[in-house]
């Protein structure tokens, strides 16, 4: 290595961004190359007809993972973005009309789950101590630490066992809580990183304490505004952002990367951290190198995440009986899921997340006008191979119609616009395997250890951030991933100068 250490991000999604920050901070000549021509990856930005649309993450969760990214080079986060709280966190409706406001005042959730099920007010006092023991031990202990050996999942195995992380997120909910619907709302969480209730290791109910614990947020301007706050942070430190530039090839020799190619052009560099989907970095980008192509072939084995299914539409007028963050449950909830995840076809209903931001932020919508989005998991290319652009416009109108017979009346005499994002786009977008949302699937046996790592076993020098990685998916956890890929990098340049 040169005195000057150099370093290419590849993929300016939050792990990329929030790695690319770390490495300059620490003195690192780094240059972030995108795909695309905004950053942001899954937090991508649409602009129609005067509407502003985050296209992905809309819940901004533990915000001082977010800070620290500033507070490295003693900047604040808040001269370059507001975060707006979002009360209540969620509003989660089903068809039969009822409705559970799900807020961070204890007495206000008391009274919702006393008034529909007595008996659950303890077991979810229950539930909430055992969230929290898991977010201490899985979360802060464990989030950005890198798994790199065996004997690390070793380590934590005593806690593992005794937090029974072998059980599924429903299975230990419904241990505490008896009303269906309550443990539906106690348990829904893990589909926001990928993973299905019923499978996912219990865990992933830690995401409840971390909204309790962190609040939920929303930045002003929309999820847009933080990721153009990311970017001027990096800028602002001297890196070098190229957008509309995907790599094309990491180059490697005996082992070692030597540099990226992209945009017809050879950069050399000492270390390369990919943030591209996990399978396109080894079977595309590597394909020259044959360590590569057997990790690639082991990946393609693992179990994906599924894809969703997303509508993004403006309206004339507000709709004030929405809240800003709406689940709507269908009539099925264990057998959808089972379907979404398992099933060769669509189903024929559906379970939605409605995204309804004009609510706390009208700057997103022309005046007189609100900005939404709707979201439907669906099946991966891999389970269904749906023809999405003949499916596509056909699923959008029935959930459009869908919406305004059960939320949204006049809902398309009012539309301004619409567009819709499938999982063929996922996959030639974002270049995401089997067009998967959320990458690898949070299972136990994909997790930690188990999950591929955030330093390449036998190329040395290369490197892997964001939701493919350990911790996994959703903004915390590709946060956690840049903080465990930058330790490893910083740790690595320093024992490359003592040698
Ligand atoms: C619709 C949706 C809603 C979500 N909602 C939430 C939420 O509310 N809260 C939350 O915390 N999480 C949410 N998530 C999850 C979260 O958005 C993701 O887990 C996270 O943003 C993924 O970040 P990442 O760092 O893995 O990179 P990604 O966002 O996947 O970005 C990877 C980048 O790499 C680029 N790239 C790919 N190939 C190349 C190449 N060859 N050269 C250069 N660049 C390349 C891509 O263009 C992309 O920009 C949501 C996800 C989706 C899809």
């Amino acid at each position: 290595m040169t005195d000057t250490r150099t370093a290419a991000v590849i993929g300016a999604g939050f792990g990329g961004l929030a790695l690319a920050i770390r490495l300059q901070s620490a003195g690192v000549t780094t240059t972030l190359f995108e795909k695309r021509d905004k950053p942001g990856g899954r937090a991508y930005v649409f602009e129609d007809e005067g509407f502003t649309f985050d296209a992905g993450p809309t819940v901004i969760t533990d915000p001082a993972s977010l800070r620290a990214l500033w507070s490295l080079s003693g900047r604040t986060m808040e001269d370059y973005v507001t975060l707006l709280p979002v009360d209540p966190f969620y509003r989660l409706c089903w068809e039969d009309g009822y409705r559970f406001d799900y807020v961070n005042d204890q007495d206000v959730l008391d009274r919702q789950i006393a008034e529909k099920s007595p008996e659950d007010v303890d077991g979810y006092r229950r539930f909430l101590a055992y969230s929290q023991d898991l977010y201490r031990e899985g979360y802060e202990k464990l989030g950005a630490v890198p798994f790199l050996r065996f004997w690390d999942m070793v380590k934590v195995a005593p806690q593992l066992i005794r937090l029974e992380s072998h059980r599924s997120v429903y299975s230990k909910v419904a241990g505490f809580i008896k009303d269906e619907q309550l443990r539906q709302a106690f348990s829904f969480h893990s589909l926001l990183v990928g993973g299905n209730p019923f499978d996912t290791s219990s865990i992933y109910a830690l995401i409840h304490a971390l909204e309790r614990q962190g609040g939920v947020w929303f930045a002003k301007g929309g999820t847009g505004a933080l990721v153009r706050g990311m970017v001027r942070l990096f800028e602002d430190l001297g890196g070098t952002v190229k957008l509309n530039m995907p790599v094309d090839q990491i180059e490697t020799r005996d082992e070692r990367v030597q540099a990226v190619r992209a945009g017809g052009e050879r950069l050399p560099v000492d270390m390369v951290a990919s943030n591209a989907d996990i399978v396109h970095t080894y079977s595309g980008l590597l394909s020259g190198d044959a360590h590569a192509r057997k990790r690639a072939d082991a990946l393609r084995r693992k179990r994906f995440s599924m894809s969703l299914f997303v509508i993004y539409f403006g309206l004339k007028g507000h709709r004030p009986e929405l809240k800003h963050h709406m689940v709507l449950f269908g009539p099925r909830y264990r057998e959808l899921i089972d379907e979404i995840f398992n099933a060769d076809h669509l189903a024929d209903d559906f379970s939605l997340y409605l995204h309804c931001p004009s609510v706390t932020d009208d700057s997103l919508a022309p005046e007189g006008h609100s900005a939404y989005y709707v979201l439907s998991p669906v099946p991966h290319l891999g389970t269904a191979a749906i023809d999405w652009a003949v499916e596509g416009p056909k699923y959008r109108d029935r959930i459009l119609d869908y919406l305004e017979r059960h939320h949204i009346p006049e809902l398309k005499d009012d539309l301004v616009t619409c567009r819709i994002f499938t999982p063929f786009d996922f996959r030639d977008e974002l270049n995401a395997h089997l067009g998967s949302a959320f990458s690898v699937e949070p299972l136990l046996t994909q997790s930690a250890w188990f999950r591929p790592h955030n330093r390449d076993s036998a190329i040395d020098n290369l490197y892997i951030v964001g939701a493919g990685t350990h911790p996994g998916a959703g903004i915390p956890g590709v946060v956690g991933s840049a903080e465990a890929t930058a330790g490893l990098m910083l740790a690595d340049i320093s024992a490359a100068k003592a040698s």
